[in-house]
């Protein structure tokens, strides 16, 4: 991709009212736009940061079996009745009313995915049934100042699973975790299980996939062995205490929440009638499990846990581009460098390749810095024909190699 195409460039201010490190670095890189307070556009750059992610995610889900689909955003009332939540989660649910008919905007689908399976499935030979989408959420959020980590409307995947028993449930739950905690260390993140309390979702405990980050809102009591986390709010440890398995001190640390997954049982189902029939004709209710992950979230969290003062520092798997061509001494080198924008292309290495005339190197290194593809690579008169001065994001250090040798480089 020529950057001079690119829609749109890099600004130097992010909006005043911004005070979030994820939000003023993905708005000034141009990868997001922003719309109102909690509501921002996902610009071309923010676009391939967020299919990378996607892209993971759907493989794990995949493996645990479970199959893509996607539900509508528009709800009827009557559904939100069946269970409650019409009233239950007035708090945070988006209203409408047209022509005397009233609806809600989706901020879960546990509802509509009930609704679905009572009408597809009859006896207990069609289950279990395990479906994700990814889709925008809508929630009324009176904390909206988090840029992207806290919108009012954002990106989920959420899957649903639904058993003719409580073990079925939990065992595919189980595999669900260790999915999510695949998904989060193939994204760059190390994710950390943690009890919670399941809000307007459940009344029993719930695990949430905590981050640890200082510019987090939530907060953890954990054990540094990994047996070990609750969340503040629930936690009826407190911190500085023995780990029972004698890994030392508890700690507590700032966290930020970037999934969450619940066991609903029969609950939801009895509510709603989502029944089947047993082999022995007996008829028994279904047993719902909901599991989430905040895919716009999970890149704020990106942002705010790798980044300098010049800008962000994308983990290699979900970087938007492999890497940052700049050529230098723009005249003599324009045909070099077009070579070598080839030659990478040709190898399937994305490259976003800063073409741009009458802008100086220097603004481009800044640019470089500030958008945090992992890999710069600079072509100039020093360097010569047919090679690349090499620099790691990270890093300081630099190194002239051939092409033939940046590209061995850049697939291993
Ligand atoms: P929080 O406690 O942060 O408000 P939640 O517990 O209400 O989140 P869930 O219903 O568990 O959220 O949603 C699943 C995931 O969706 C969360 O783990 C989080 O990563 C993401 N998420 C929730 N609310 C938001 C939001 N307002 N903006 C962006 N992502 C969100
Ligand atoms: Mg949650």
């Amino acid at each position: 991709m020529r950057y001079s195409k690119l829609f749109p460039k890099t600004i130097k201010e992010a909006p005043r009212d911004e005070v979030a490190i994820n939000a003023k670095y993905l708005l000034r890189g141009g990868f997001i736009d922003k719309l109102m307070a909690g509501s921002y556009t996902l610009l071309p750059l923010g676009k391939r940061v967020e299919q990378k992610i996607t892209q993971i995610i759907r493989e794990e889900m995949n493996k645990t079996g479970a199959q893509e689909i996607l539900m509508p955003l528009l709800h009827p009332k009557s559904i939100w009745n069946e269970t409650g939540r019409w009233d239950k989660a007035d708090e945070v649910m988006y209203k409408l009313k047209k022509d005397d008919k009233e609806f809600a905007l989706s901020f879960t689908h546990e509802e509509i995915f009930l609704d679905l399976i009572r009408k597809h499935t009859s006896t207990y030979r069609d289950f279990p049934v395990k479906a994700y989408h990814f889709s925008t959420k809508f929630r009324s959020e009176l904390r909206a100042k988090s840029g992207i980590l806290r919108g009012r409307e954002f990106l989920m995947k959420d899957l649903y699973s639904i058993h003719t028993s409580q073990e079925d449930l939990d065992k595919y739950y189980d595999e669900v975790r260790d999915a999510y905690l695949k998904t989060f260390e193939r994204v760059g993140l190390s994710a950390i299980v943690a009890e919670a309390a399941g809000g307007v979702f459940t009344d029993s405990t719930t695990h949430e996939f905590q981050v640890l980050c200082e510019t987090g809102e939530d907060e953890i009591i954990y054990c540094s062995g990994g047996d070990f986390a609750q969340n503040v709010e629930i936690a009826k440890v407190s911190e500085g205490k023995p780990c029972d398995l004698g890994h030392g001190p508890l700690k507590r640390a700032k966290v930020i929440e970037v999934g969450n997954i619940f066991r609903f049982g029969t609950s939801y189902s009895e509510k709603m009638d989502v029944s089947f029939t047993e082999r022995s004709g007996k008829k028994q209710f279904t047993y719902l499990g909901s599991y989430g992950i905040g895919v716009t979230r999970l890149i704020g969290t990106l942002v705010e846990l790798f980044h300098d003062d010049k800008g962000i520092i994308w983990p290699k798997e979900v970087a938007p581009f492999d890497v940052h061509l700049v050529h230098i001494e723009d005249k003599e080198t324009e045909p070099w460098v077009r070579d070598i924008y080839k030659r990478l292309a040709d190898s399937g290495i994305d490259v976003l390749w800063d073409d741009r005339e009458n802008v100086s190197a220097g603004e481009k290194f800044a640019d470089a810095d500030l958008i945090g593809i992992p890999v710069r690579l600079i072509v100039s008169k020093k360097t010569g024909e047919g090679r690349v001065e090499w620099k790691n994001r990270d890093s300081e250090k630099t190194e002239t190699l051939e092409v033939s040798e940046a590209l061995k480089k850049l697939k291993s």
